[in-house]
């Protein structure tokens, strides 16, 4: 509870952005923050160790930002899962529905070794559809999902239980 409240008290609510009607959670205020970055960074860690993941996995771009060092204080390697056209060589792709159009996600075939444990971490849980298309290439790319968690959960939007079926059992935590 102390540290959600201390990560609360550092996310912006931002009214209107990207467009009129939407209040946007700003994490910049966190991010620049030693202290939440810090402890955030830590429970992120934590919770890698505790699953026992051997690999973090970051979901571009705010993903990079909280898996990367939560990767290095862990002990654990890092592995990003890019929008289409960033990544070099084969990878596998997956698209999902956006409110207009379609996204496309890839990720490295080679990123991980047979059945390794990974924790997907992303900031901010809203339809679902950006986690369930990084989880369905997890699983395709071979490793074994032992966890999600993300920072903050929009809760009316309902994506945890369209994530359901995308996480073959692991927990979704939000911090
Ligand atoms: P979803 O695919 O609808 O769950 O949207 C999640 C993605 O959109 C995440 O990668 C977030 O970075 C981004 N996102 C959605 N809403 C917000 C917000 O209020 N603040 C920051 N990022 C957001």
């Amino acid at each position: 509870a102390a540290l959600a409240d201390l990560l609360n008290s550092r996310i912006r609510d931002v009214p209107d952005y990207p467009k009129p009607g939407v209040l946007f959670k700003d994490i910049a205020p966190l991010l620049a923050d030693a202290e939440a970055f810090g402890a955030l960074t830590r429970a992120l860690a934590e919770r890698a160790k505790e699953l026992g993941a051997t690999k973090v996995v970051g979901l571009e771009a705010r993903g990079f930002v909280l898996a990367a060092p939560a990767a290095f204080a862990a002990g654990l390697g890092f592995v990003p899962i890019r929008k289409k056209g960033k990544l070099p060589g084969e990878v596998f792709q997956k698209s999902y529905d956006l409110e207009y159009g379609s996204a496309t996600l890839e990720v490295q075939c080679d990123a991980f070794e047979p059945g390794e444990p990974v924790l997907v971490v992303d900031d901010v849980l809203a339809t679902g559809g950006t986690i369930g298309a990084s989880l369905d290439l997890v699983q395709q790319a071979g490793a074994r999902l032992v966890g999600v968690v993300v920072l903050m959960e929009l809760g009316f939007l309902d994506g945890r239980e369209r994530l359901t079926p995308h996480l073959g059992g692991a927990p979704l935590d939000t911090l």
